[in-house]
């Protein structure tokens, strides 16, 4: 099948076959090559060639697209999602309008141990119907590729429900998919004294399982003050490390918690969230590579401070930017409203918050190779916008709460 797109006013993200970029760190995070008045041709879904209108040669396509008015970007990579849940948490959203604070919440059994109970009420049939509408949704905003995390079951049946229910959409949807291993998410209820005897669980008995049946790409845990310390974090990734994951890891939402630095230590692919980052933090990723991911809808929906990516930019390293999508801190997975985020909160430039949410998305899931530019060889994965009142790179972060995403093509 050979798609032609004509007239496009402007391909963005465009590399030349020369280009050997895998992701794009501090004063890079500004360039993004773009070509106006461009054509591109994908063949069985993969980019065959591009150039400018100019010179379009004679080519046979199957189907045709006007791209009059409309950009047409590498589809978004969302590197962090918790998009498998079961329920929403509308009623502790109304709690925190009166003054109670997310960790009070936890305290109360709320939070996530409430996504727990609920998901391990569901069936699994339920949890993919649900979590398919979900993926489709995202995909109807431009996000092409995404990671969905496990850690609402929090016992060896509910972890294995929520990574199943993930090889299925791995399995049924069209876009690529990477899952992470997330049980050390908070101790469930009945191991509050007996920290010990969970973390035993995990390691003895679920990962050996989860590994065994291929069912997770990396390996996550919340490593937080309140929930799993530096010691507990090491010991865990260290277990995952000996079946092959990868970690990718919560650090630093609340607290300078130590986070960043074990999840460098320990070779991780990222390290998320970032709230809480300093000059230690920034020495500690400097030279690594493991992509600092921000998170600033989480920080948005809490009303929390927002992630200083300034700092981290201006220090010569990446930064990646996902949207958290979970029913307790940031219930929305569109990543056009996380480009705004970035821009009006975290001071990125539209450049600089496209190539966190595309290339250096991609490098965050080690799919840098196949997604994150427009180069011929990668995926066709890409986003056709509507035709725009201004066909400029910053008119998306800018026409904020409208979507201007006619497609996704993949
Ligand atoms: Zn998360």
């Amino acid at each position: 099948m050979r798609l032609l797109i004509t007239n496009i006013a402007l391909l963005c993200n465009a590399e030349g076959p020369a280009s050997l970029i895998s992701r794009r760190s501090g004063a890079e995070m500004s360039v993004m090559p773009c070509m106006p008045d461009a054509w591109l041709l994908a063949e069985n879904g993969i980019i065959h060639s591009f150039g400018s209108m100019a010179g379009l040669p004679e080519v046979h396509a199957d189907v045709v697209i006007d791209g009059t008015g409309r950009l047409v970007l590498p589809a978004w990579v969302d590197s962090h999602t918790h998009l498998v849940f079961a329920a929403p948490r509308d009623g502790e959203f109304v709690d925190r309008i009166k003054g109670l604070s997310y960790e009070e919440i936890a305290r109360r059994g709320g939070g996530i141990l409430n996504s727990a109970r609920r998901l391990n009420a569901m069936d699994e049939s339920e949890l993919y119907d649900q979590s398919l509408a979900r993926l489709d949704a995202v995909m109807a905003t431009g996000t092409g590729a995404i990671e969905i995390k496990s850690g609402y079951g929090l016992c060896l049946e509910g972890e294995l429900k929520m990574l199943r229910v993930i090889r299925r959409l791995k399995e049924n949807a069209a876009i690529p998919i990477k899952s992470s291993f997330l049980a050390a998410h908070a101790y469930p209820v009945e191991y509050k004294e007996n920290k010990e005897g969970y973390l035993n669980l995990i390691i003895d008995k679920m990962l050996p399982q989860v590994a065994g049946e291929g069912l997770a790409d990396y390996m996550d845990v919340f490593c937080e003050e309140g929930f799993f310390g530096v010691p507990e974090t090491e010991r865990l990734l260290e277990a995952g490390a000996k079946y092959g994951l990868r970690p990718k890891i919560h650090a630093n939402q609340l607290y300078h918690s130590g986070g960043v630095q074990v999840g460098v230590r320990q070779n991780a692919v990222s390290v998320d969230h970032l709230e809480c980052v300093g000059d230690a933090e920034v020495a500690a990723l400097t030279g690594s590579s493991t992509m600092p991911t921000l998170l600033p809808g989480a920080a948005f929906f809490l009303g929390m401070h927002y992630q200083p990516a300034r700092k981290i930019i201006d220090a010569g390293l990446p930064v990646c930017l996902a949207t958290d999508y979970n029913p307790g801190s940031c219930p929305s997975g569109n990543v056009p409203l996380l480009l705004t985020l970035a821009c009006t909160q975290l001071k990125m430039s539209p450049e600089e918050a496209i190539n966190a949410v595309t290339i250096n998305g991609a490098a965050a899931l080690e799919l840098e190779k196949e997604l994150g530019t427009i180069k011929v060889g990668k995926r066709a994965n890409l986003i056709l916008t509507k035709p725009l009142a201004s066909p400029s790179l910053a008119y998306l972060p800018y026409d904020y709460g409208n979507n201007n995403i006619e497609r996704l093509i993949c």
